[in-house]
């Protein structure tokens, strides 16, 4: 009898709780339980330098630069994966003929929309940041190429020029940020709210390069602490992930004076940070083209060369937890447009149609344009 009533109440003791520990877990877990996968593609051009056409400065046809060519990657991209986001780090305007072609003839006067703006608009991208190039030609003209954008231009570390030495009455010279709204769909085709933040950099050697069109109206501040005073802020703002678009080599430039803050790899340790993708200095990151560079820690990071002769490449693995977005894991590559075959360089990819379309007519131009001046 006694044994029995013993039994009971261990049984009582010990069962009850496990009951409720798992009527507590399945609560938890219908709340808290993470998201199936969630896989995001962040893609990235860089330096194109007005490279639209696969044609050099004699009008020649090549193989291994022009977004032409680089805009049908990125179709691809767009057709395989449900979630795709593309971004630019600088240098579009100034490098080659055709840049130089339009800011001579200044279209955008006419009321047309610059051609490489053109392009990237019916390219969708998601946002740009500067490059020290797109100076070259003056504040007026960058103003007015960047005019019809219909995707946000951000940089964080350039400010008006207001001569004094106080730090906190400075005023960003553009949106230093931006936070993306997207909806993102995981692995069971369910849709999932998610907010990216992305910030962009540029060297502060464009100061000193561009000291005419800077002095008394811009001035730069270091990349690392501009990045300390807008993270949190993005942070606080509900950014789940944040991507920075950095116009800076893995090392400073030679000759900054702030040597120290203005480089990708102390950008990288900045609290955070979960992509860079970064150009200026023209080389790919990772360096071998096609494989995929597996890497469990952030930030991830990619660089796609130039004159769109490769596309970046990143696969964010996420999760949801409750409201929290989680990086599981993630891969970086860079696609070339071409390949070496016996010595020759070989196109990887075909012209894509409706970028070719957009851009024939000012080439053709440019053409004319060249033959006029060499008479
Ligand atoms: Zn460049």
């Amino acid at each position: 009898m006694m044994k029995s009533h013993m039994r009971k109440i261990t049984v009582v003791f010990f069962i009850l709780p496990i009951i409720g520990w798992l009527f507590g877990l399945s609560l938890f877990t219908s709340v808290y339980a993470s998201s199936a996968p969630v896989k995001l593609r962040i893609l990235q051009t860089t330096d194109m330098h007005g490279h639209l056409m696969d044609e050099n400065d004699e009008g020649e046809s090549v193989s291994d630069f022009g977004l032409v060519r680089t805009a049908t990657l990125i179709k691809n991209e767009r057709n395989e994966n449900k979630n795709v986001l593309l971004f630019d780090t600088g240098d579009i305007l100034e490098g080659n003929a055709f840049a130089d072609y339009i800011f001579q003839t200044r279209l955008m006067h006419l009321g047309q929309t610059h051609p490489v703006i053109n392009v990237m608009n019916i390219l969708r991208y998601d946002a740009m940041t500067l490059g020290n190039h797109e100076f070259n030609y003056g504040i007026g003209f960058l103003t007015e190429s960047l005019r019809d954008a219909t995707f946000p231009i951000i940089s964080s570390n350039i400010y008006n020029e207001d001569m004094t030495k106080n730090i906190f009455d400075d005023v960003s010279y553009m949106n230093p940020y931006v936070i993306l709204d997207r909806t993102l769909v995981d692995a069971n085709g369910d849709e999932r709210a998610i907010k990216i933040g992305v910030i962009g950099f540029l060297t502060p050697i464009v100061a000193d390069w561009n000291s005419n069109y800077f002095k008394q109206k811009l001035k730069m501040r270091t990349i690392t602490e501009t990045a300390n005073q807008y993270i949190p802020q993005m942070k606080a703002k509900g950014a789940d992930i944040i991507i920075a678009l950095a116009h800076v080599g893995v090392n400073a430039d030679k000759g900054l004076s702030a040597h120290e803050g203005n480089s990708v790899n102390e950008l990288k340790s900045i609290e955070n940070i979960d992509v860079i993708l970064f150009g200026h200095s023209h080389n790919i990151f990772p360096e071998k083209p096609n494989e995929w560079f597996q890497s469990q820690t952030t930030p991830f990071i990619v660089q796609a060369g130039h004159w769109g002769n490769h596309l970046g490449r990143i696969e964010l693995e996420l999760t949801q937890n409750g409201n929290k977005w989680i990086i599981e894991g993630g891969a970086t590559s860079v696609i070339p447009i071409y390949k070496q075959v016996k010595g020759k360089k070989v196109p990887n990819v075909s012209k894509d149609k409706q970028v070719e379309a957009l851009i024939k007519r000012p080439y053709k131009e440019l053409k004319s344009f060249r033959k006029w001046h060499a008479h």
